[in-house]
């Protein structure tokens, strides 16, 4: 597969990640519980760092969220967990950060929105004053803007001076504009007041696709910082997976984005961890990481009347579900394992091939039989009611084969 260019940008380290560049892309996300409520908030930072989420943000809103974060960072450590901690400040973020310098010290990284920071104010010191905290500290920060709460005075200014133009411009065009020089003039005014270049992250977040890929299009063009990609509110269910997918896509292959939030909405009650696994997979599709094996089923067709092929595919991934926090430990690279799993030998044995291991299940009035090829060649055939056991011994036996220590020493010893 040809290699994405990544553009090229500063290293920011966030505690020990590292982000732009030649580092990895790194999936982040938020957490949806009262920060005040340190358990719940420590319970469901665990959850998301276990489920893969390299940075997480909690919203830092008010006086009983700021106490709480060194307890919140401290409760994880206890718990052996390290992912960075970054804080989420909108209006009052100067003072939170100025009245509890345990919270700014705890905290591994401020997301600064611009657009609501100095609200009714002609000055910018409210903004200043959060970068002093963070230069004191040696803190990164994410200038943020978002696109629900651009800086109104400077669009305002900026509308004004665009229908003065011959010429004027389309409202939606001076809008994308006012983004990127929102953050890359608040970027500018963070670095006078003493934060170094590589301290320094942008996002241009908005909730259209379109508007999405422009906006970073242009931001990406006119600096060298790091971006971090995704829409503002992406949506529940599929609709935020396919529009974040439809969003993110594009840019990533430009090799545009340097960290990625998949912002769903979930259901009442529902899992959190869904926005890390989807992050991760859209990086995983597009082959810029791996993160876990991937099952290759077809969709079935009129030649699978039966349900056995489903229930295959579903149990297969289900049980590298199960495997994978064994695996990860034990078997270094077994997350780029690909698997798989065919409804009958019209495309099954050649899909088959292009994975480590595929199995072809019989289609409909086909011979009872199903072939299993491992590294492109038939090893065996499976028949009658074992078949699901048959397959996962295979599996197991690749898995510590290819991937185990013994297998290591072997290619070393070769
Ligand atoms: S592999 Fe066979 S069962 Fe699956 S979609 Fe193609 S023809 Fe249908």
């Amino acid at each position: 597969m040809p290699e994405i260019q990544r553009r090229k940008t500063v290293t920011v380290k966030i505690g020990c990640v590292r982000v732009g560049s030649d580092a990895p892309v790194v999936v982040q996300s938020m957490t949806n519980t009262d920060t005040a409520d340190v358990n719940s908030t420590i319970e469901q930072v665990a959850a998301l760092a276990q489920a893969g989420s390299e940075l997480v943000r909690v919203t830092v809103n008010n006086d009983e969220a700021a106490q709480a974060v060194p307890f919140i960072v401290d409760g994880l450590a206890k718990r052996s967990v390290h992912v960075p901690i970054i804080g989420d400040f909108h209006y009052n973020g100067h003072l939170l950060l100025t009245k509890y310098p345990e919270c700014a010290r705890a905290l591994a990284k401020y997301r600064i929105n611009p657009g609501n920071c100095s609200i009714g104010r002609k000055d910018d010191d409210n903004f200043r004053a959060m970068i002093e905290v963070a230069v004191k500290n040696q803190k990164p920060v994410r200038i943020g803007v978002n696109w629900g709460s651009l800086d109104q005075a400077l669009l305002t200014r900026m509308m004004d001076e665009n229908s003065k133009l011959a010429e004027p411009k389309d409202a939606r065009d001076v809008m994308m504009e006012a983004m990127c020089r929102s953050a890359l003039d608040s970027a500018a005014a963070a670095e006078r007041y003493g934060l170094r270049h590589d301290q320094i992250i942008i996002s241009g977040k908005v909730s259209g696709v379109r508007d999405l890929i422009d906006v970073y299009q242009m931001l990406a063009a006119r600096c060298d910082y790091p971006l971090h990609l995704g829409l503002t509110e992406a949506g529940m269910g599929m609709k935020g997976v396919v529009a974040s997918t439809a969003g993110l896509a594009p840019l990533l292959l430009q090799g545009i984005g340097d960290t990625i939030r998949v912002s769903l909405t979930p259901k009442p009650g529902g899992d959190r961890t869904e926005e890390v696994l989807t992050g991760q997979q859209i990086l995983q599709s597009l082959g810029i990481r791996s993160f876990t094996p991937q099952v290759t089923a077809c969709p079935g067709c009129g030649r699978t009347t039966s349900t056995f092929f489903q229930e295959l595919a579903q149990q297969i991934q289900n049980y590298l579900k199960d495997s994978m926090p064994v695996w990860r430990a034990q078997y270094p690279g077994v997350e780029e394992l690909k698997l798989a799993v065919m409804g009958c030998v019209v495309n099954g044995p050649g899909e088959s091939k292009h994975a480590n291991i595929g199995i072809s299940l019989p289609g409909t009035f086909e011979e009872p039989k199903a072939p299993v090829y491992v590294d492109g060649r038939l090893m065996t055939t499976l028949r009658g009611d074992t078949i699901v056991q048959d397959f996962k011994k295979i599996l197991d036996e690749y898995v510590k084969t290819r991937y185990g220590a013994a297998e290591k020493k072997e290619l070393v010893g070769a």
